[in-house]
């Protein structure tokens, strides 16, 4: 009796120790799908680029300049990003417009696409006096995007042609790449401003500056050990 009960403990012990080996092994199989990363890289052939080209690591903004969290994000998150990972030349930052307010996103847009025909070097600066007048707690129906608003805004950059930029946005002349960026903010699904996206990876709070850090710092361990 006693033997019968050793061997059937041993077996069950074996069988439970085969079991979780199973297991274990099933896991192990499962884990680099599991763990693999939705990940869709943004085309960004024709895109302002601020940093280094050929840097690791690289974030995408799909923003709206009548969007007042893009604002936010701008003021909040942006500058620690450039100070932290874009003047290291560990990443490069690029921003897509995204056109869901209408007439005025459209305008912006088309102002924003031709200050950077014009001089690329001036656009970041002439991108961010935008979103510099867009008033506080603006709500999405306010008008504060104008032509002669962008103008004015403009009108500080020498390199700037007013009668080329008021032209660009009145005859609609830079549509062809806003269209551009539409495509691209469809392609990509995005249904909320500010998307940020990371190599490919979309944020799931744009203003969880930890996370940024985190999902960056974890593309540059990758990008060392490559
Ligand atoms: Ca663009």
């Amino acid at each position: 009796m006693m033997k019968n009960t050793m061997k059937y403990t041993v077996i069950l012990t074996l069988v439970a120790v085969l079991l979780i080996g199973a297991i274990v092994v099933i896991n192990n199989n499962k884990a680099p799908n599991e763990t693999e990363i939705a990940r869709q890289e943004v085309d960004l052939t024709g895109q302002p680029l601020l940093g280094e080209e050929d840097a690791p690591v690289t974030v995408v903004e799909f923003g709206d300049y009548k969007c007042p969290s893009c604002k936010a994000w701008g003021e909040m998150i942006y500058p620690q990003l450039v100070d932290d990972y874009v003047l290291s030349g560990d990443a490069n930052f690029s921003y897509i417009n995204v056109l869901f307010h209408g007439k005025e996103s459209v305008l912006a847009s088309l102002g924003a696409e031709s200050v950077y025909k014009q001089d690329p070097k001036v656009y970041w600066d002439f991108h961010k006096k935008v979103f510099d007048a867009q008033p506080e707690a603006a709500h999405h129906d306010d008008v504060w995007v104008t032509t002669e608003k962008l103008l004015e805004i403009a009108s500080e950059y020498p390199s700037i042609n007013q009668e080329q930029l008021r032209r660009d946005i009145d005859e609609e002349l830079t549509m062809e790449q806003v269209i551009t960026d539409k495509e691209l903010f469809e392609e990509h699904q995005v249904s909320q401003t500010p998307t940020i996206k990371i190599n490919g990876i979309t944020m799931e709070d744009p203003f969880d500056y930890q996370a940024i850090k985190e999902v960056i710092n974890r593309e540059l361990e990758v990008d060392k050990n490559e």
